[in-house]
């Protein structure tokens, strides 16, 4: 893995991405709704929906857990996203 840009401790902390193997949103799954990009957590790696999408899952989720850091769960997307610092750094 190529070297996380060090922009904040939330982002500092974090050594490995994590990634899903399930390529879905797991609480629109259970109320029959869809997304539009997915995110994942980096504390829990739970992978959740984004801003664009109608239910926002992964920011609910941050705000709700305390978990500060999402990567984009896209294939072609290598990036992470603090909430806590409004910062972004790829990778
Ligand atoms: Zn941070
Ligand atoms: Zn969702
Ligand atoms: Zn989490």
């Amino acid at each position: 893995m190529s070297k996380i840009a060090r922009k904040c401790r939330h982002l500092d902390a974090i050594t490995e991405v994590k990634q899903n193997q399930v390529y879905e949103c797991e609480e629109c799954i259970k109320i029959g709704d869809s997304w539009v990009h997915l995110r994942t957590c980096q504390t829990c790696g739970t992978t959740l929906c984004c801003d664009s999408s109608p239910n926002q899952h992964a920011s609910k989720h941050a705000q709700s857990s305390g978990h500060p850091v999402i990567s984009s769960a896209e294939p072609e997307e290598r990036w992470l996203w603090c909430y806590p610092d409004e910062l972004i750094a790829r990778y």
